[in-house]
């Protein structure tokens, strides 16, 4: 009889013991435990949204976010084209005269920017700026003649760029060669926001800027994040795909985010550095990458290589994988990737 009692009591102890948070034994939080929390900042011309889930209390989150806030800021101020005083500001500003001393953030993208530019056979290329600024998008929107291309094109080769990481410097030998790190900076920049967000101990959240989406963890209730990827043929109100991730990173490039139509052609932000004109192989690049860095530099690479060439340098990566949907409206899908086709 006794005995029974004990099996009933430790029954009714493990049952219980299964809805009290903190006894699972799986690494997942329990998902009553969260609450959720969104913060907005504005830094490298985007909005950075962050969403958070956390047992931390309102002050705790709120000196979280006032210290991602904090490092955003500074981390905008070295990298931004057109802050004077920017890191990427001065090297231009400097260059065929004298190298220059930058951040080690500055030395750590630019030297991943080069170390990736050989794999694209030179379509990924941070020296493009002198070129980018002759196309100008919004209000004044301007498309370049060639021949303005032309004269600017000389000075584009990212081969040229010396950095020094024993002194910590970055020298563009040629005068009027300029840097731009809008491919590469905002991955960059999400993935500090994101390691940071780990570090203070936050269970489980998203970064987004503008479309460079890294999570923090597995997603709080335990099942995959699903993310929407935009048909680029009506990107305002269609998904053509949703995939799933558990954790990492995943940036899209399209034709749609940034351009100017002229005489029924769609000039848009995305520039292959053999001609200096828009690229026009691909309407859209997804890369799913362990970080944010590298899918932006991908996604952005890709787009400029084309379906094939892109494709094979995504198979060729240990943790890489991409959904492009090109010119002729042919979506392609890397081998490893899984994802839903909405279409
Ligand atoms: P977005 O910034 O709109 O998310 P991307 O990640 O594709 O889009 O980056 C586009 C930016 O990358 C451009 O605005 C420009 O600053 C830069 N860029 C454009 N073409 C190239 C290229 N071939 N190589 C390196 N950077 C480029
Ligand atoms: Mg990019």
């Amino acid at each position: 009889m006794k005995s029974r009692n004990l099996i009933v009591i430790l029954l009714a102890v493990l049952l219980l013991m299964s809805f009290v948070p903190g006894c699972r034994d799986n690494s997942t939080p329990n998902p009553d435990d969260l609450e959720r929390h969104e913060r907005t900042f504005f830094v490298m011309d985007t909005m950075v949204d962050v969403i958070l889930w956390t047992a931390k209390d309102r002050s705790e989150v709120a000196d979280i976010f006032s210290q991602v806030d904090d490092e955003l800021q500074r981390l905008h101020a070295i990298f931004s084209a057109f802050e004077d005083d920017s890191d990427v500001a001065k090297i231009s500003d400097a260059a065929g005269i004298e190298p220059v001393q930058v951040q080690p953030e500055t030395l750590e993208v630019i030297q991943a920017a080069l170390d990736y530019a050989d794999m694209t056979d030179g379509k990924f290329d941070i020296t493009l700026a002198p070129v980018l600024r002759l196309y100008t998008f919004g209000e004044d929107a301007r498309v370049p003649t060639q021949q303005e291309i032309d004269e600017k094109l000389p000075l584009v080769d990212y081969s040229l760029v010396e950095v020094d990481m024993q002194a910590g410097t970055v020298f563009l030998p040629q005068p009027g060669m300029r840097l731009d790190l809008g491919g590469i900076a905002k991955g960059y920049v999400v993935d500090v926001a994101t390691d940071m967000l780990r570090d203070l101990g936050v269970e489980t959240g998203v970064v987004n800027a503008g479309g460079d989406i890294s999570f923090v963890g597995p997603k709080y209730d335990g099942t995959p994040w699903r993310i929407g990827i935009k048909d680029p043929t009506r990107h305002r109100t269609h998904q053509f795909a949703v995939i799933e991730l558990e954790g990492g990173a995943i940036v899209t490039s399209g034709d749609y985010e940034r351009y100017v139509e002229q005489d029924g052609v769609r000039y848009h932000h995305i520039i292959d550095p053999a001609d200096g004109q828009p690229a026009r192989s691909c309407k859209s690049v997804t890369i799913v990458a362990p970080n944010a860095m590298l899918a932006d530099l991908l996604s952005t690479a890709v787009f400029v290589m084309g379906p094939e060439a892109g494709m094979a340098l995504v198979e060729s990566l240990e943790g890489v994988e991409a959904l492009i949907w090109d010119a002729q409206d042919q979506v392609h899908a890397s081998s490893g990737l899984d994802w839903e086709d909405r279409r």
